[in-house]
């Protein structure tokens, strides 16, 4: 069986904050990413390899920011 949801899906601030009040495009992401094939490219996994830090609870897991649409850069 494959794996279809990010391990992360539990514990995430970003998923925890978004999932009930995400608009369309942010629980379109939500399916792809976090319940979805493309977990394994969240930018979200990508920040804390790269910064070692916690990304912005606003990170989303395509790199924008949840709030300005922007691209975060890291
Ligand atoms: S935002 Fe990224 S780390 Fe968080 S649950 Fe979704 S895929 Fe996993």
């Amino acid at each position: 069986m494959s794996v279809t949801e990010c391990e992360k899906l539990a514990v995430c601030a970003f998923h925890e904050r978004y999932v009930e009040v995400a608009p369309g495009t942010v629980r379109r992401l939500i399916g792809l990413y976090c319940k979805g094939p493309l977990y394994e490219e969240c930018k979200r996994k990508q920040y804390i390899v790269s910064t070692g830090n916690d990304p912005p609870i606003t990170l989303m897991p395509n790199g924008r920011d949840a709030e300005t649409g922007e691209m975060v850069e890291f």
